[in-house]
């Protein structure tokens, strides 16, 4: 008999997952209480972003966390109010930071980045939306040598992960980049970077073919689980329950109260983070550009250029800044001359981050018919196709192909 798995959750996580379910023949239920795509899915920088192996918390940030408590405007930002709260997580990503362990997880998050591009494209033939990636690269710049050398031990560990990294002096930049001005002294091109022209798209149309599979995207408010002596037998909501033969938790940074229902404490919050939207900005970009100095990127997408990045520690409650997101603009609006800001919106997200930087790719230690994917902080665009393969592969009890003790709801 075809199983039942409800997907908790219908961010791009969720959604990679409820298809790669759907397509390998299972019969899928997406729940979630907004719309395909309305949380943290978004609004990101919509950036396939494979050379980031590094996880946040490098050595030394240590030293950091004063600035990041006095300056509300820095690019990584702590709130005070949420500082007690914070402060078990906080502990516990200080102690993730040591030079052995940041060496140990970014072959973790490397691993997963084996094949992230590659992993959409049977989802982009479900969907019938091949064409929504495209692999122009990436391009660092910096405005400062400092910025360039801040970056150098970060760079280190990337080419050692096999990320390719090629250096530019200004003449090649401005081929590559003719509408940036000439403000930078540095700059890297990442060559296997991909972007998605439109991110929030990307989800409409997987959740889509979602159906197209004869699953179902259910508008609803997950409440509980009723457990059998098997595990959940069915999911709660606020319309109604939902027979399952397995869960998929991808609640993105709601998830902790869910996997707590289920039996699995875990220590996720978020990193907040903002975009500006520029849907007619009068000027060209060829390629996504970052800067590490000031923790923005600018993305070329099908409807406009997007300005995003950023991290605020504040928890889930807290209403916007909007300065960090007006920060954003401040900080392009120099580097992009003519960038025009008619129809401009502000957005705020909640990444859902553990405390090593690395996502939750897990079966259930206490229920064998629960699978967890969360936790994916910066890139969980980038590895929302890979994680939904290794989701679909642990439900049918395939071999995913990859070690996945790393990524276990319960390494805490
Ligand atoms: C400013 C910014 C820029 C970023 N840039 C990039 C980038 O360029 N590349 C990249 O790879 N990543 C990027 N990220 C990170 C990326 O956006 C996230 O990692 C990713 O969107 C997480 O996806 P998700 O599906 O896990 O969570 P979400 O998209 O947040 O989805 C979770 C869903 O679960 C639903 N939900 C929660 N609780 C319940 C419940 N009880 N019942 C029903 N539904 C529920 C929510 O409504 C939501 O729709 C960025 C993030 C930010 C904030």
């Amino acid at each position: 008999m075809t199983q039942h798995t409800v997907v908790v959750g219908a961010g791009i996580v969720g959604v990679c997952s409820a298809l790669s379910l759907a397509t390998a023949g299972q019969r899928v239920t997406l729940i979630d209480r907004q719309g395909p795509g309305e949380g943290a899915s978004f609004g990101n920088a919509s950036i396939l972003a494979t050379w980031a192996v590094v996880p946040v918390q490098t050595p030394g940030i240590l030293w950091r966390v004063p600035k990041m408590l006095l300056d509300p405007l820095g690019p990584l930002a702590i709130r005070w109010r949420y500082l007690p709260k914070l402060a078990p997580w906080l502990l516990r990503f200080l102690a993730e930071s040591t030079t052995a362990r940041v060496e140990a997880l970014s072959i973790s998050l490397g691993e997963l980045m084996k094949g992230a591009v590659d992993a959409f494209n049977p989802l982009l033939e479900a969907a019938g939306a091949k064409g929504m990636i495209q692999r122009a690269g990436k391009i660092e710049v910096f405005e400062t040598e400092k910025g360039f050398h801040a970056l150098k031990p970060i760079m280190d560990i990337e080419r050692r992960r096999g990320v390719r990294i090629e250096e530019l002096d200004v003449h090649e930049l401005r081929q590559l980049e003719p509408g940036l001005a000439p403000l930078f002294v540095r700059a890297l091109f990442y060559p296997d970077v991909a972007h998605v022209v439109d991110n929030y798209r990307l989800v409409q149309v997987l959740a889509e073919a979602v159906v197209r599979h004869g699953g179902a995207v259910v508008k609803a408010d997950v409440r509980g689980f009723e457990v059998g002596p098997d595990g959940p037998r069915a999911v709660l909501t606020d319309a109604g329950s939902h027979p399952c033969d397995h869960v998929v938790i991808a609640a993105g940074a709601w998830s902790k109260p869910l996997a707590a229902k289920l039996g699995s404490a875990v220590p996720l919050d978020t990193e907040r983070g903002y975009h500006v939207h520029l849907p007619t900005p009068g000027v060209l970009l060829r390629h996504p550009v970052h800067s590490s100095e000031r923790a923005v990127a600018m993305t070329p997408l099908e409807t406009g250029i997007r300005l995003a990045g950023t991290v605020e520690l504040g928890g889930l409650d807290a209403p916007p800044d909007w300065r960090r997101a007006d920060i954003l603009l401040k900080s392009a609006r120099p580097w992009l001359p003519g960038l025009e800001t008619a129809g401009m919106t502000r957005w705020m997200g909640f990444r859902p981050s553990m405390p090593d930087s690395l996502p939750v790719i897990s079966r259930s230690p206490v229920h064998k018919n629960v699978l967890f994917a969360f936790g994916h902080g910066h890139v969980g665009l980038t590895l929302a196709a890979r994680t939904g393969k290794i989701v679909a592969d642990m439900a049918a009890g395939r071999d995913p192909g990859i070690d996945l003790r790393p990524y276990r709801v319960d390494r805490f």
